[in-house]
C-alpha cells in the first residue's frame, strides 16, 4: 500500500520529469516561479496582506499562490513549492477545488523523526473526488500539510541532482544550500533523508523500536 510521503514524492518526481520534458536539462536552483507558471498556469502573487499566522495560501480555482512578502527568499521558494504541491496533490490527484491556508508552522521541512512518523498508509479518497471538502477530518488536515511538505522538499532538492551534487562537491551543506536556493536547516534535513549525513538519535531510535 502506498504511503503519505511516498505518495507526495512520486508525484514530485513526477512533476520534475514534466519540468525537464518543458525546459531540457534541469538548471539549479529549481525555478519554482516559472514551473508554477508553466505546467500549473500558477501566478505567483507576493503579498504583504496575508493573516499573521499565514505562510502562503492557494486559491485553487483562481489559480494564485500568495506568498508572504517579508519572508526571505528561500524561505518563499519553499512556500510556492508547498503550494504547487497542494495543487498537484490536492487539486488535481483529490479533486479538493478550494483556499489552502497554510500556517507558518505548517510550511517546513520535516526532520526525519517526522518523516517517518507520518509515513502512513494512504487513505482511500479516489471515490470522494469533487466532492466537498467540508467533512475533511483534522488527520486529513494534517496529512495534506506534510505530502505538500514532502512534495516540495522533493521539488526543491530531487534526489538526484543532490547524490550527483555531493558526489561532485561533498557534503558541504552552506555550498549545497546555495547550489539549490534553500535554507541550511531545509538541506541538513535532505541530507539526512538521503543518508548523507547522520539522523540525530537514530541509534537511540532503533533501540526504541526493538
Ligand atoms: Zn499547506
Amino acid at each position: 500500500m502506498m504511503r503519505w510521503t511516498e505518495f507526495a514524492a512520486k508525484e514530485a518526481r513526477q512533476t520534475l520529469a514534466a519540468w525537464e520534458a518543458r525546459v531540457g536539462a534541469i538548471q539549479l536552483p529549481i525555478a519554482v516561479e516559472d514551473l508554477a507558471d508553466l505546467l500549473y498556469l500558477l501566478a505567483i502573487d507576493t503579498t504583504s496582506d496575508l493573516p499573521s499566522t499565514l505562510a502562503g495560501r492557494l486559491y485553487a480555482e483562481q489559480r494564485i499562490i500568495e506568498v508572504r512578502r517579508s519572508d526571505h527568499s528561500q524561505r518563499q521558494r519553499f512556500t510556492i513549492a508547498h503550494e504547487i504541491g497542494h495543487y498537484r496533490l490536492h487539486v488535481i490527484a483529490e479533486g479538493i477545488q478550494q483556499k489552502y491556508d497554510c500556517t507558518t508552522e505548517s510550511v517546513r521541512v520535516l526532520d526525519s523523526a517526522e518523516d517517518q512518523a507520518y509515513n502512513l498508509p494512504l487513505p482511500e479518497f479516489t471515490f470522494q473526488k469533487g466532492i466537498s471538502n467540508s467533512k475533511s477530518s483534522d488527520l486529513d488536515l494534517r496529512r495534506r500539510e506534510i505530502e505538500a511538505n514532502t512534495f516540495a522538499a522533493e521539488l526543491l532538492m530531487p534526489a538526484h541532482l543532490v547524490e550527483a551534487a555531493v558526489h561532485r562537491d561533498g557534503v558541504d551543506i552552506n555550498h549545497l544550500a546555495n547550489l539549490f536556493d534553500v535554507s541550511r536547516q531545509a538541506m541538513r534535513y535532505r541530507l539526512e533523508k538521503l543518508l548523507f549525513l547522520p539522523t540525530p538519535n537514530a541509534q537511540m531510535n532503533f533501540f526504541t523500536d526493538l
